[in-house]
């Protein structure tokens, strides 16, 4: 479960990025957070990844507040949190196969262990075919899946997705969306900050709307009406 208890967000130049947020977003949600440029939602992100800590209020991941997370344990805890960009943030010298490995590499996985495991993720994102391929030799909705293949590797409790189609067309955009849908229908919990209305209309998920760092509406029945 992740939890907002009365957050703010103020950074250095007392801009109020979030103000007295509120949230809770249990195991196995689905949970869009829509909203403009600058409203507030990769804030969100980075106050969960405690890549940002909030000026007040507490961030609270599984039963732990995330402020008390010792530095030298982050890298473990960000295993929980597999992350989605919307410049995909591949390795161009790399293969896709390459590109997920590297992950596991980084992690101490053994050559036998990545052997075993990449093609598993791979398969799963619909991409075996495709592991010896470079990002460059890929259209922008399967460097996507790589990109999700590689955000997969260490079997996250949650997925952030930001802005995961914002490079894509319509028909690579549902495509990315249906692959998110499958994940989530796994068991791992997905956020996804987007202002696209129509893939979130066509979602009928939870949807968090964010204006000015507060939020707006938490719609169940997932209509994105701001
Ligand atoms: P969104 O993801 O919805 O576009 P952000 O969370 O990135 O919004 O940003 C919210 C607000 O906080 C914006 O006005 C942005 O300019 C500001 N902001 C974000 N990061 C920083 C930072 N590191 N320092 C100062 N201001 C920031």
């Amino acid at each position: 479960m992740i939890k907002f208890e009365n957050v703010s967000k103020i950074y250095p130049g007392n801009f109020a990025a979030l103000e007295n947020i509120d949230l809770v977003i249990e195991d196995g949600e689905f949970v869009s957070i829509v909203g403009q440029s600058g409203a507030g939602k990769s804030t969100i992100f980075k106050l969960i990844t405690a890549e940002e800590l909030p000026t007040e209020g507490e961030v609270i991941f599984n039963d732990k507040s995330v402020k008390s997370i010792k530095r030298r344990h982050l890298p473990y805890f960000r295993r929980n949190i597999g992350m989605i960009f919307q410049d995909f943030k591949l390795l161009p010298q790399k293969t896709a196969f390459e590109n997920v490995a590297y992950a596991l590499e980084v992690a101490g996985y053994t050559n036998e262990e990545i052997a075993e495991k990449v093609p598993e993720i791979l398969d799963i994102v619909g991409m075996g075919s495709k592991a010896e391929k470079y990002p460059r030799q890929l259209s922008g909705g399967e460097q996507q899946k790589i990109s999700i293949a590689r955000a997969l590797v260490h079997n996250p409790h949650v997925i952030l997705a930001d802005e995961p189609s914002g490079n894509l067309d319509p028909i690579s955009t549902w495509e990315i969306m249906q692959l998110l849908l499958k994940i989530n229908s796994l068991g791992t919990t997905v956020l996804l900050a987007t202002h696209n209305k129509e893939t979130v209309d066509k979602l009928r998920k939870r949807v968090i709307g964010i204006e000015n760092g507060k939020v707006i509406r938490d719609d169940k029945t997932g209509k994105y009406i701001i």
